[in-house]
């Protein structure tokens, strides 16, 4: 064993090696031309960084001498590992936030980030970053004016409501209306509807920081207007609906439907807020996937303030969009707390730009990526699936063999729950490791592919992959297989 430490470079020759061997360095384990550089190698790391990478390296080399992984001491000489410390070195130096791939077929897939941006939204919002601009600068007056004014004027005529306003994203907007309509009163809301939106967030835990009292009523499954109507007391401050986003109750159910609500909050005076979750402009009725209310209907139907996200189904940036009455909502831009959640410059350039595709709804589904993927055709999809795997035969040759199968789309981000979209996969049975290990070592591919195992196969929907990413799909794949 003391032997086969005694072959291991010295950080120096190692260090005197990537230098003589720049084009080792800059090249890393990326030795496949599918996949350019990022400028982020051994090669144009500062040499104090570099040291440590390589240190940590040789420490995982002892590691593995102590734990018998080698046995020969040319396996650890410095022309052996050179590959690999390039591979290593490069995947600590790129960013840790980067690009990946998705081809799971959840459109609205919150841990890879929601909604893709319209090319309309990631123009606006290059501008808004790259030059100064009139945010809160009103250029009719050239005095001071309000940064919400530039989407206020859309997101009523979209919407119907008399007066709107966006935050951070949605949760702020729960929280914020709340604070400001209900704070050390009581709001009443049916058991039913308190829901756990992910990463252990829950509505009632917002509600209450809020400073709201929570009054539930009903019973998991069914709640009905007398519920409402007997809780009603002079302490009462709101009634509000939560949308139940990521899950879907069948069976003997009841909710009470938004108008009733309403017309029992104006005989009371008391406000109806709608927290919608994923608010859609886009009527996706004709999708046989159940009823979705429209932001525009549930307006329409009464709700005095409403609640959505800008990055779920809607498919603009991170946002919380408040519309309703003109007079409550310009109680809620008087609230200090709306210092505190305020958008900032790029979101709202990202937002003004995706409201502004609504105005025309057929150019608002072929250009809005979460609406175009989500209403894309099954033979459109089986057409793209085909023209997948071949690519993928093609780079994988006999590492693999490659099938189509139907499968189901979601939605994702918590809306249209339990509703498939129907799909075709194509999907990849490798031939020397098991489709669990390929879905492993895709996690450190460059860029990562993330799929669906389905039996012993790892699968791609072309529905969240774009024809260009076809080829960066089959290039991490071929990384994957390589080694
Ligand atoms: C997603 C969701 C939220 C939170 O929205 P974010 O934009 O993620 O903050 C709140 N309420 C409901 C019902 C939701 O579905």
């Amino acid at each position: 064993m003391n032997q086969l430490f005694r072959s291991l470079p010295s950080v120096d020759a190692v260090l005197h090696a990537l230098a003589a061997r720049p084009q080792e360095a800059a090249s890393g384990s990326r030795s496949r031309k599918d996949t350019p550089p990022t400028g982020n190698d051994a090669a144009s790391m500062p040499r104090a960084m570099l040291r440590e990478h390589i240190n940590a390296f040789l420490d995982i080399c002892r590691e593995e001498i102590r734990a018998g992984v080698h046995s020969s001491p040319e396996a650890l000489s410095l022309d052996a590992l050179l590959p690999r410390l390039t591979a290593y070195v490069a995947a600590k130096s790129r960013p840790r936030f980067r690009r990946v791939l998705n081809g799971t077929g959840v459109v609205v897939h919150t841990n890879l980030g929601r909604s893709l941006l319209a090319a309309e939204a990631t123009r606006a919002v290059s501008q808004a970053c790259a030059h100064y601009s009139n945010l809160e600068f009103d250029l009719a007056t050239g005095e001071r004016g309000s940064r919400y004014s530039h989407v206020e004027e859309i997101l009523k005529s979209v919407t119907g409501a008399e007066a709107g306003l966006v935050v951070n994203n949605n949760a702020a907007a729960v929280l914020l209306v709340l604070d400001t309509l209900c704070k050390g009163r009581e709001v009443i809301v049916s058991r039913g509807q308190l829901v756990e939106i992910g990463g252990s967030f829950r509505i009632p835990d917002v509600m209450t920081r809020s400073g709201a009292i929570l009054r539930e009523v009903g019973a998991t499954n069914r709640t009905h207007l007398k519920d409402y109507a007997g809780a009603i007391n002079e302490n009462t401050a709101a009634l509000l609906k939560v949308h139940t986003s990521n899950y879907r109750i069948t069976g003997f159910h009841k909710e009470v439907p938004l108008e009733e609500l309403c017309s029992l909050g104006r005989q009371h005076r008391l406000p109806v807020i709608e927290d919608l979750g994923s608010g859609v402009f886009y009527d996706f009725s004709g999708l046989g996937m159940g009823h979705e209310p429209t932001v525009q209907q549930v307006v329409a139907d009464g709700a005095d303030v409403v609640t959505f996200s800008g990055d779920k189904v809607l498919g603009g940036p991170q946002a919380g969009i408040i519309v309703g009455r003109r007079e409550i909502i310009e109680r809620i831009k008087k609230n200090p707390m709306n210092r505190a959640l305020r958008i900032d410059k790029m979101t709202l350039a990202a937002l003004e730009a995706t409201l502004r595709l609504y105005t025309d709804m057929d150019r608002a589904r072929r250009e809005i990526p979460t609406l175009a993927m989500i209403l894309a055709t099954p033979d459109e999809l089986a057409r793209r699936a085909r023209r997948l795997a071949a690519r993928l035969r093609r780079t994988l040759e006999d590492r693999a063999t490659v099938t189509l199968r139907k499968g189901a789309s979601r939605v994702g981000g918590g809306s249209f729950p339990e509703r498939d979209l129907p799909t075709t996969l194509a999907c990849v049975h490798p031939a020397s490791v098991s489709a669990t290990e390929l879905k492993n070592r895709l996690l450190d591919t460059d860029p990562p592919l993330a799929g669906m195992l389905l039996e012993d196969a790892f699968c791609l929907d072309p529905r969240t992959l774009t024809d260009e990413e076809f080829k960066l799909a089959a290039g991490a794949l071929a990384q994957a297989l390589n080694v």
